[in-house]
């Protein structure tokens, strides 16, 4: 057997056109696009294209994308001002730091100046409570994003036995908190969990994000199991040498080939869940000006 191969491009083009209709929509009806700021602190090369692509599928949807990029020595005072400044700008709908922060600035208390909402990318403790609370409002979007493609593999999440692995803030925590509002039975788990092969041999749904090369192999897979692939490591497949670069190629935390073979549906890296982070993003500052201006008019 072969899984059918959940296509994160594609359907990322779909939200996309949805996201596009809508803000064409809103623009119409309120004068002024949604606006959407990322702020980069630094000048990680990784940190640099996640931001610039950021901007560019805002601005191909039609919002008002603007890319801050401040100065590696950057203050936590100077950076917090400035959220103080855009929390306060009533044009701007969603506020975006782009992680990982220099060292100097407390990526927490960072987070947490970010108007709950205008956080776009649901990490903001509010967020993450009125998720946990059963009331969502601004989701995390790599999650979201995964819902979509669970969606689109016609899986049955009401009663399905679905396995998280992964427990961070903005992936594995708020994926099973989605999973549990759609009514599936979930187990979470992580670093620590006592044979995870076992655990995920029980999955009907199986997400993984742990960022760790092809942990999951294909004989940890329940025959007939959706699986959602979040990792993204990218690993060296010959080393540099006569001036070349190093070969390199981006894995997930599934081994592929072997989970392929016992998978109903699984998502390709890349290709699967990373397209749809950003369509999801969009989604989001959409949500987030739609629900201001809601809240504005009463
Ligand atoms: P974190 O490092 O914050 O969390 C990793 C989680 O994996 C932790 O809960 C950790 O457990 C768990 N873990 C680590 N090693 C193991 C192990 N051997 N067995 C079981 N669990 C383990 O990562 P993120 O959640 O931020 O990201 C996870 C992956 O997803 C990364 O590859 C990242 O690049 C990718 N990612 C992809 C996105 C996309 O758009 N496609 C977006 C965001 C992330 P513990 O809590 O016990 O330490």
């Amino acid at each position: 057997m072969s899984a059918t191969l959940l296509d994160g491009k594609k359907l990322a083009e779909t939200v996309r056109n949805e996201v596009r209709v809508g803000v064409a929509e809103f623009t119409k009806t309120h004068g002024r696009p949604p606006g959407l700021e990322v702020i980069l602190v630094g000048e990680d090369p990784a940190s640099q294209i996640y931001t610039r692509n950021k901007e560019k599928a805002a601005k191909e949807v039609g919002i008002r994308g603007k890319l801050h990029v401040l100065p590696a020595d950057t203050s936590e005072d100077a950076l917090l001002r400035e959220l103080d400044r855009l929390n306060n700008d009533d044009t701007v709908d969603g506020i975006l730091v782009q992680l990982p922060l220099p060292k100097q600035i407390r990526e927490q208390r960072v987070l947490d100046a970010i108007r709950p909402d205008k956080d776009v990318d649901g990490f903001h403790p509010v967020n993450a409570g009125m998720l946990a609370s059963g009331r969502p409002s601004l989701v995390p979007c790599t999650p979201r994003g995964s819902m979509r493609l669970l969606d689109l593999a016609g899986a049955r999440l009401e009663g399905a036995r679905a396995v998280v692995v992964g427990r961070s803030n903005i992936v594995g925590k708020p994926m099973a908190q989605l999973l549990l509002a759609a009514n599936a039975t979930v187990t979470m788990a992580h670093s620590r969990t006592k044979d995870l092969a076992a655990v995920c041999r029980e999955a009907d749904v199986l997400v993984v994000a742990v960022g760790k090369a092809e942990l999951v192999r294909g004989d940890w897979v329940k025959p007939g199991a959706v699986v959602i692939d979040v990792g993204m490591n990218r690993i060296e497949l010959a080393p540099a040498k006569d001036g070349e670069p190093a070969k390199t190629k981006l894995v997930g935390d599934v081994a592929f080939d072997e989970a392929k073979e016992r998978a109903s549906a699984i998502t390709p890296v890349p290709g699967g869940v990373g397209p749809m982070t950003i369509a999801c993003l969009l989604d989001n500052t959409l949500v987030a000006a739609r629900a201001r201006v809601a809240a504005k008019n009463g």
